[in-house]
């Protein structure tokens, strides 16, 4: 009987250790970096590989990026992936990203898009570089997805590319915690989320913009990413109530996706409970 008591002790003493290390010992980190909220961005040509200043500002998101691992690490991660969320997706250049992540980039035709990469192992996600959604009129370079999108809506509710990325995160039960970008984006996911912890880089004026050093942008990054990674509980995985209705509305009408109902001139809906598919849809018709 004594013997049999040793063994179930050292069987719960075993199970207990295992339970507490394993989460406490991982840290899996999620960064989607796009380029419109990167310091110093104010115009299409900076964001374009045609334009001139493109090199320029692609080394400034390549480096506050750094600024987020750097913050990420201090933090205790073991494990980040970085998704180049721009354009073409080729935009972080490789050599120069921290050597502690590693870098997803170029286009699939998955729904994830800016989100591709993700999944419930990771523990938390941080935004770079985003911006506000279309229509937003202060905002810097403000559009949602592509110049084509006038609004997107799920279930009522007008989203960012934020929105919609912190979603498809939220299909995992991982939480944004973090947000890098002008002062309108920022406002904008504080709205949707609730808790979220944000860095302006600039205030944006629609076609002007007043920002911080780059340098300045990077230390505040480092600083409350750290902080924001060591308080996790603090945040909630963003989720909406399934079936998700979209209502996107475009300027220029594309063909109807399979499922989904033209309701006006350049506005449809589609109604699915998965919601990867209804980011098809988007993808497709935006
Ligand atoms: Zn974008």
């Amino acid at each position: 009987m004594k013997k049999a008591m040793i063994i179930l002790t050292m069987i719960l003493v075993a199970v207990s250790f295992a339970c507490d290390s394993g989460p406490k010992e991982k840290l899996k980190v999620f960064i989607s970096v796009d380029m419109e909220g990167i310091a110093g961005v104010i115009s299409g040509r900076e964001v374009s590989s045609r334009g001139n200043d493109y090199d320029y500002f692609r080394e400034i998101m390549t480096v506050e990026t750094n600024a987020a691992i750097v913050g990420v690490l201090a933090a205790g991660a073991t494990e980040i992936l970085v998704r180049d969320g721009h354009g073409a997706k080729t935009n972080i250049l490789p050599g120069l990203l921290h050597p502690k992540a590693k870098l997803l980039r170029g286009v699939t035709d998955r729904p994830e898009n800016m989100m591709l990469g993700i999944d419930e192992t990771f523990d938390a996600v941080l935004f770079i570089g985003y911006h506000a959604k279309a229509g937003t009129a202060g905002g810097v370079l403000a559009h949602t997805s592509s110049g084509n999108v006038i609004d997107l809506s799920i279930n009522g509710v007008s989203l960012p590319e934020a929105g919609y990325n912190a979603l498809i995160a939220g299909l995992y039960d991982v939480p944004v915690v973090f947000v890098a970008g002008d002062n309108w984006i920022c406002r904008q996911v504080k709205e949707l989320f609730g808790e979220v912890d944000t860095v302006e880089t600039k205030v944006g004026m629609g076609t002007a913009e007043l920002g911080l050093h780059p340098e300045e942008v990077r230390s505040q990054i480092m600083a409350e990413v750290t902080s924001s990674l060591r308080d996790l509980s603090r945040f909630k995985p963003y989720k909406l109530l399934p079936p998700y209705t979209m209502v996107l509305k475009v300027k220029k009408e594309r063909d109807l996706y399979p499922g989904a109902e033209k309701t006006g001139k350049g506005e449809f809906t589609f109604t699915s409970s998965d919601f990867l598919k209804v980011m098809d849809a988007f993808n497709k018709m935006k």
